[in-house]
């Protein structure tokens, strides 16, 4: 069996993620053969047992075999460009080598993802059992009014369904699924339309939640597209189509109640927050918990609070940075850097981990440890799905991981698995339509991409390659002056 994942493993995506997973061995101290690696191979195999997609039999593969060449690195990070971990603000790469350390030991409500309020203090019923959540996360979902077309269905209603055909798969098998829902769902009556004041059908909603999404980022910068009300509506709907929702609320309470969920016996804690709202004021600082707006400087309490009611993870969506660029500014990294640092003067951890979009390209990721937590932030995740022709638009990032609590009460940020994706448009029926599905799809199974045409499939290949190369930009070392 390790033999036949090894085989998947190989070629760029195994070589990125070996790359990866090396460096993260490096930088988390995995490099002795110890204890640790013998755990960490346990809950490999425990992990396989549940799921098999081919994507996360990549990581696995990846991980097996950096596990293998682990004795032969440096037992510092050498090959990391020191200056360049100076320059930057965000993860701190200090020595690590410990492991990490047990969270406060706390006992854990059922098994079963559930929305419900988490009473305080938790009944000591899941203690001292390993467990874990697959999470999902996904760009922008931005409703340019092509989409609206292509969804239309003769009876006057919206499928949005099959658009994501080639990852609803994927998505069942998250236990978190997180997207930006960058319009309103404010309803027929307040006018469909898309850039620049989108507002699209609320069945969106439901088609979200049919191909696997469980969780809609609510505070982006169109948000208020149709205003407070529109906002109110489209909470309502999101709320009829049975998902969950954050960065926008219908009051205080109902923040208080969304700010944990369950999944797995695991508390996390889901935030989001955008650098404003197309013009329109947001929300004033009384009356922050409206909508995520990162000028009320709210974050940083909400992640507090969040830790204060016992959240294991607490999962950070920042809608930020600069249009059309492929790399982070300054003001997004020290931004990520502030709500990653926490409140060490308190106690207070920051978040674990920080998913940007807003730029409407992928920007790289940086994973890390600090204080013993593990961190882990992708500047951008780009396009999930639009009708944006600039070059790179049409690129998006799954990112999918796996948040684990062992049996010692040890937390980490497993096998992190990031999958470009591409949002091509095609004819069906005489019909435009749009398809999102990974790009490593062109190289592994272009059969089932039948939609491109050789040169596109060798393009989508490329784009798999300069993605890989792209995603460590922040991670390779310098070349030498
Ligand atoms: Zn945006």
């Amino acid at each position: 069996m390790v033999r036949a994942m090894k085989k998947v493993g190989q070629g760029f995506w195994g070589y990125l993620l070996a790359l990866g997973l090396v460096w993260g061995w490096l930088v988390w101290g995995w490099a002795q053969p110890s204890q640790s690696q013998v755990e960490a191979r346990a809950a490999i195999q425990e992990f396989l047992i549940r799921v098999k997609p081919a994507q996360m039999a990549r990581v696995y593969a990846a991980a097996e075999s950096s596990q293998e060449k682990a004795p032969d690195l440096p037992d510092s990070p050498q090959n990391i460009d020191q200056d360049a971990i100076k320059e930057f603000p965000i993860i701190n790469f200090g020595p690590s080598g410990a492991g990490l350390s047990p969270t406060q030991p706390s006992g854990f409500p059922p098994a079963s993802p559930s929305l419900a309020p988490v009473a305080s203090p938790r009944p000591p019923k899941l203690a001292g059992q390993k467990r874990s959540l697959r999470l999902l996360a996904t760009g922008d979902i931005l409703t340019h009014t092509s989409l609206r077309v292509a969804a239309s269905l003769k009876d006057g209603g919206f499928d949005f369904i099959p658009f994501f055909e080639h990852v609803t798969d994927l998505f069942h098998q998250g236990d978190l699924v997180i997207g930006n829902l960058e319009t309103p769902l404010a309803g027929a009556e307040r006018g469909y339309s898309g850039y620049p004041q989108f507002n699209a059908p609320e069945e969106l909603a439901a088609s979200l939640k049919a191909v696997g999404f469980t969780t809609l980022v609510l505070a982006n910068n169109h948000a208020l597209d149709r205003g407070w009300s529109g906002l109110a509506a489209t909470i309502n709907n999101v709320q009829k189509a049975g998902l969950d929702y954050a960065g926008a609320y219908v009051d205080p309470a109902d923040k208080a109640r969304r700010l944990i969920s369950v999944y797995n016996g695991i508390l996390v804690g889901v935030l989001a927050y955008s650098y404003g709202f197309n013009g329109s004021p947001g929300p004033n600082k009384e009356e922050d918990w409206r909508l995520g707006f990162i000028e009320n400087e709210g974050a940083l309490e909400d992640i507090f609070e969040a830790r204060r009611r016992g959240a294991d993870f607490v999962i950070v969506n920042l809608h930020f940075g600069q249009e059309y660029q492929r790399q982070p500014n300054q003001s997004q990294k020290d931004l990520v850097g502030r709500i990653l640092e926490g409140d060490p003067e308190r106690g207070l951890m920051g978040a674990d981990i920080v998913l940007g979009h807003h730029p409407h390209m992928v920007q790289p990721y940086l994973v890390g440890a600090r204080r013993d937590q593990d961190q882990l932030v992708v500047f951008s995740l780009g396009n999930f799905i639009s009708n944006q022709s600039k070059p790179y638009t049409n690129l998006g990032l799954i990112l999918d991981c796996l948040l684990s609590i062992d049996e010692a009460g040890r937390k980490a940020i497993e096998a992190i698995n990031l999958i470009p994706t591409a949002c091509h448009t095609l004819v069906v029926d005489r019909r435009k339509t749009f398809r999102v599905f990974p790009l490593a799809m062109a190289v592994d199974s272009p059969s089932s991409l039948s939609f491109l045409s050789k040169n596109e499939l060798k393009k989508m290949a490329k784009h798999q390659a300069e993605m890989e190369r792209h995603l460590l930009s922040l991670m390779e070392p310098k070349p030498k002056k």
